[in-house]
């Protein structure tokens, strides 16, 4: 099976499919060559989003990742407790 080129939407870089990062958003599936050409990206894409959004956004994943932080703390407690 020919692998796929695929071109990085950041550095314009080609690439092989499966590697790098792929992310779907906004109706659009984005491909990106490394990492920091997502980030770099993302970080772009932030200076058109709507302030109001924006702000939402930054909430609402802060307090997902603080949830994530609270699960790990409450798993490692119980284990602390099992011993
Ligand atoms: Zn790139």
């Amino acid at each position: 099976m020919p692998t796929k080129k695929i071109r990085c939407v950041t550095c314009g870089r080609i690439f092989y499919e499966g590697q790098g990062v792929r992310i779907t958003a906004g109706g659009k599936e984005l491909h990106f060559h490394s990492k920091a050409c997502a980030l770099k990206f993302f970080k772009t894409m932030i200076l058109y989003l709507d302030n109001k959004d924006l702000e939402k956004a930054v909430s609402a994943t802060l307090q997902e990742f603080e949830n994530r932080f609270k699960e790990l703390e409450e798993k490692s407690k119980k284990r602390i407790e099992a011993l």
